[in-house]
C-alpha cells in the first residue's frame, strides 16, 4: 500500500486549497442566508476559473475534460473541497451529478452519452437520480412499485419517487423502475433517462428538510411519473440490470461522499480549535484551557486521521483491484467516516455555543446536512449487517459444543 503524494499532486493540491479558500468559502455566508439559485452567477465565475486553472471535473477522464485522477488521488483532492459545501459544486464532481456521470461513462450508449454525458461532464447541465419511493423502503433497494411498462417502442413508466436530489432544474433524471416483477429480485428493475419536460414527468416539490426545502442543486425532490412515456432508446444498459448499475453507481460514489466527508471534518476541527484557542472564558482564559475541550481536539484528531486511512485504503483497493475487491473497505467507510463527521461537527457546535446553531457559521449547514450521511447510499445499519454477514459466513454453529 503506498498513500504518498507526487510533487504535482501536492501542488494540485495547495492550489485548490487556495481556490477553496479565497473564492469558495467566501461564498458561504450567501448559501446560508439566501436560495442557491441567486449564488449561481458566482458560481459561474469560479467555474470558469477551475475549468481554465485545469482542475476540472478531478474524477473524470481527460478525454472527457477532467483531470484523469486516480481514485486515490482524488481522495485527497475531494478532502480539500470538502472543506466547504460548495468545494464538489465548483469543480464539477458533486453528487449526484458525478455518479450518473459513472453510470453514463460504464452504460450509457454512444447517443446517449453524447446527449447527456458531454453537457454534464462540460457542466453545461445538472441531472438527479431517482431511485427511493415514500411507500417502500429505500433501505431493501430490489423492492419498489414504479413500473415501466412496455408499449410498442415505448416505455410508459408510473410511480412516484422521493429524495431524488438536486432533481430541482435538473436537464433530467436517471430513474429506476420495475420492468419485470416476475423476475428474481435482482433482475426486477431497469434504468431509463427521462429528461426534464417529458409528459407526465413532474417535480411534485422540494422536501423541507430540518426547516429548510432548498432549491436548485441544493434540494431533495419527490417526483411523480404519471402515464410518463420514454422511447426505448432512453433505457439505460440491459432491461433487468438496473439493481447491477446502481450498485456499480453506488460503489465508487460511496467512496467520494467519504472523501468529502473527512473535508467537513477537517473544517469542522480548523474551526473547533480555532474557538478552543480565542473565546475567552474570562480575560486571558481560553476555552481550549479546559480539559474537556482537549479531551475533544485530540479523539477528533485521533478519529479524523484513521478515518482518512480507511478511505484512503478503500481508494486504492478500488484502484488497485475493483469496487468487488473493496466491497468491504467500502461498507466500512460508509458508516464509520460518517459516524466521525457527525461527532466532529457535534464538537464544533458545542464549543460555538450558540454561535455553532445559529446560521451564522457554515457549522449549521454541516449539522443538518450531514446528518443523512447516515441514512443515504445504505443507512449504517446495513453496512454493518452486510460486513458482518461476510465475516460470519465461514463459520458455523458449534452444535453445542463450546468453541475453544
Ligand atoms: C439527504 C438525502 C439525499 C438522498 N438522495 C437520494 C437520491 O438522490 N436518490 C435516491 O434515489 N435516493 C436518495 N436518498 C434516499 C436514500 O437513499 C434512502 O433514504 C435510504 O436508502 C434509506 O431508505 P429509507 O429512507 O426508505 O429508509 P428505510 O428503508 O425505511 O429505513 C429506515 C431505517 O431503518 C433502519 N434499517 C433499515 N434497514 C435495516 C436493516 N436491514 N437492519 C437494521 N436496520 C435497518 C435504518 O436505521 C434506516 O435508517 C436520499 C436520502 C437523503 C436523506
Amino acid at each position: 500500500m503506498d498513500f504518498s503524494i507526487s510533487r504535482g499532486l501536492q501542488t494540485t493540491l495547495e492550489r485548490v486549497r487556495e481556490v477553496v479558500d479565497l473564492q469558495i468559502i467566501p461564498l458561504e455566508p450567501a448559501l446560508l442566508s439566501r436560495p442557491f439559485s441567486e449564488l449561481r452567477p458566482a458560481l459561474a465565475a469560479v467555474r470558469d476559473e477551475v475549468r481554465a486553472s485545469g482542475f476540472w471535473a478531478p474524477q473524470l477522464p481527460e478525454t472527457l475534460g477532467g483531470m484523469g485522477l486516480s481514485l486515490l488521488e482524488f481522495a485527497h483532492v475531494a478532502e480539500e473541497l470538502g472543506r466547504s459545501p460548495l468545494g464538489n459544486y465548483a469543480f464539477n464532481c458533486q453528487a449526484p451529478d458525478a455518479g450518473n456521470m459513472e453510470l453514463l461513462r460504464e452504460f450509457g450508449t454512444d447517443e446517449q452519452r453524447r446527449l447527456y454525458l458531454e453537457p454534464l461532464a462540460a457542466g453545461e447541465c445538472r441531472s438527479c437520480f431517482a431511485m427511493t419511493e415514500p411507500d417502500h423502503a429505500g433501505s431493501n433497494p430490489v423492492w419498489m412499485g414504479t413500473r415501466a411498462v412496455r408499449d410498442g417502442d415505448d416505455y410508459v413508466i408510473d410511480g412516484r419517487k422521493w429524495f431524488a436530489s438536486a432533481a430541482d432544474g435538473a436537464s433530467f433524471a436517471i430513474v429506476m423502475a420495475v420492468t419485470d416483477p416476475a423476475a428474481e429480485p435482482h433482475r426486477r428493475a431497469s434504468l431509463f433517462i427521462v429528461p426534464a419536460g417529458t409528459p407526465g414527468f413532474r417535480r411534485v416539490r422540494n422536501i423541507p428538510c430540518m426547516g429548510h426545502a432548498g432549491d436548485d442543486w441544493a434540494s431533495h425532490a419527490e417526483l411523480a411519473f404519471e402515464r410518463c412515456r420514454v422511447p426505448r432508446e432512453s433505457r439505460l444498459g440491459e432491461e433487468g440490470a438496473g439493481f447491477d448499475m446502481a450498485q456499480a453507481r453506488l460503489g465508487p460514489g460511496r467512496i467520494h461522499h467519504a472523501m468529502r466527508w473527512i473535508g467537513v471534518c477537517r473544517r469542522a476541527f480548523e474551526m473547533l480549535c480555532d474557538r478552543a484557542a480565542t473565546r475567552e472564558l474570562a480575560p486571558g482564559d481560553p476555552l481550549g484551557t479546559r480539559q474537556a475541550v482537549q479531551e475533544w481536539i485530540a479523539e477528533s484528531l485521533a478519529a479524523i486521521e484513521a478515518a482518512r486511512l480507511l478511505v484512503l485504503h478503500a481508494a486504492w483497493t478500488i484502484d488497485a483491484s475493483g469496487p468487488s475487491a473493496a466491497r468491504d473497505a467500502i461498507s466500512l467507510v460508509k458508516f464509520h467516516v460518517a459516524g466521525v463527521m457527525q461527532q466532529v461537527i457535534d464538537r464544533a457546535v458545542q464549543a460555538h455555543g450558540a454561535l455553532g446553531i445559529s446560521d451564522d457559521t457554515v457549522l449549521s449547514w454541516f449539522y443538518r446536512q450531514e446528518r443523512a450521511a447516515r441514512i443515504y447510499d445504505g443507512p449504517d445499519e446495513v453496512h454493518k449487517a452486510v460486513v458482518a454477514r461476510r465475516i460470519l459466513a465461514g463459520r458455523k454453529p458449534s452444535g453445542g459444543e463450546v468453541p475453544r
